[in-house]
């Protein structure tokens, strides 16, 4: 059946986090009462498909929507423990579900804002729109915001590194206690180093149940079996008596490449496609929830939207990426001299964009092999 649909003003493609995040905060902004906005998401999105951790100073505005906050957390590796009090900072977890509904509520009372159940094929952009089309459907748009990357861009291709942060993880429940639900550990080195850096992530909800990833920052992601493995051996020598009561895997870019160069007159990445993951960590979904503010901002004001990464935060993630990608087994020293040498708040400031050329000197400074990483930076400084 023929499904074409009336023209509107804007079109996001990809009802996830960031095409939701987008046209939630449009429907906050008095510039877009009267726009007419549509979401093209091929799945119903009511399921938790993920769990979003971050870490923020103070109150937030997903505090209400939280599973859990931590304000301690551990790095370590072997007998080295690395215990970190987060002081002003908390470290959230939000499942998707939750996330999703709440957006899909707030959406209901925009009656300017549609959804549509639609997997995007095309999109064809003229001097006057943008032709949308998936199946039997198609629409027009004056502005297309997507998430979806490979259908308006060629695949990423680079000369800079690319890395994957790539996870699989079980959420347990124990018979007995097992866990400190005060304690999140953020990194755990101690396990097998192998085709990437390795670490197990292991956030407890209760005594009895946690979420437990086994993370690697690493050239190509596994099968389910490759990570069930590792986790079954991590928690063999700490739990015993558990069930498994739901699972995730997934795989987030790690890349310098500049993704807004993508962007046309009429279309804008956004999300994971359009650079709002941060490189060297993976961490996107805080940064979402920021650039989707500065975008519709943006919009409303008819401004082109820029590329949000600093460039000397860029150069510092590509230099990372790159010792990392050389030589995995310096990863874990890498990790571990951070969180060791310098107060929390100045890490995570960092590990935001918003730390000052003193603070990120101070990391760099501490960092080693400090004459590689030197090289490293000048290399590519000189564009070789
Ligand atoms: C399992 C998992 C756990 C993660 N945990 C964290 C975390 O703890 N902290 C953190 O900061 N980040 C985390 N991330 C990374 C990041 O936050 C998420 O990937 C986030 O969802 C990215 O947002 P996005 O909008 O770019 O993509 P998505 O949320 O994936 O949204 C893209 C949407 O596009 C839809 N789509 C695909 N193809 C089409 C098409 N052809 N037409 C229309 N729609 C289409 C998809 O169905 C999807 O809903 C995690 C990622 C995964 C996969």
């Amino acid at each position: 059946m023929d499904q074409t649909l009336s023209a509107y003003d804007y079109v996001i493609v990809g009802g996830g986090l960031s095409g939701l995040l987008t046209a939630y905060r449009m429907s906050q902004h008095p510039a877009f009462k009267e726009s007419t906005i549509l979401i093209l998401e091929p799945q119903s999105k009511t399921g938790n498909d993920r769990t979003w951790c971050y870490w923020e100073s103070g109150q937030g505005e997903w505090d209400e929507l939280l599973t859990r906050q931590w304000t301690q957390a551990r790095v370590q590796h072997h007998e080295e423990v690395c215990h970190v009090d987060l002081s002003d900072y908390t470290y959230k977890m939000l499942r998707s579900e939750v996330f999703y509904g709440f957006i899909h509520d707030r959406l209901k009372h925009s009656p300017n804002i549609h959804r549509q159940v639609a997997k995007v094929q095309h999109l064809h952009e003229t001097a006057d729109g943008v032709l949308v089309e998936w199946g039997a459907g198609k629409t027009t748009a004056g502005h297309v915001l997507t998430s979806v990357m490979g259908l308006h861009q060629a695949p990423v291709k680079t000369s800079d590194r690319l890395l994957h942060q790539h996870f699989g993880g079980w959420f347990i429940q124990t018979k007995d206690d097992a866990f400190d639900p005060e304690v999140a550990v953020l990194m755990d080195f101690s396990v097998p180093q192998q085709d990437g850096v390795c670490f197990m992530y292991l956030l407890p909800t209760s005594e009895r149940e946690a979420l437990a990833e086994f993370t690697v920052f690493g050239p190509r992601p596994w099968t389910a079996e490759q990570y069930d493995q590792l986790i079954r051996e991590y928690l063999s020598h700490r739990v015993t008596d558990y069930t498994i009561v739901e699972k995730e895997m997934g795989s987030i870019p790690m890349t310098v490449y500049p993704f807004e160069r993508n962007n046309t007159a009429r279309i804008t990445h956004i999300g994971s496609a359009g650079g709002w993951t941060r490189p060297s960590t993976g961490y996107t979904f805080k940064l979402s929830t920021d650039y989707s503010k500065k975008l519709v901002d943006q919009l409303a004001h008819s401004q082109k939207p820029k590329a949000y990464l600093l460039a000397r935060h860029r150069l510092y993630d590509a230099v990372m990426l790159e010792l990392i990608g050389q030589n995995h087994a310096l990863g874990a020293d890498f990790f571990m001299r951070m969180y060791r040498l310098h107060p929390i708040a100045r890490v995570f400031r960092f590990l935001d964009g918003r730390s000052s050329l003193r603070e990120e000197l101070l990391i760099m400074w501490t960092s080693r092999p400090r004459m590689r990483l030197v090289k490293l930076a000048m290399r590519r400084l000189l564009g070789m």
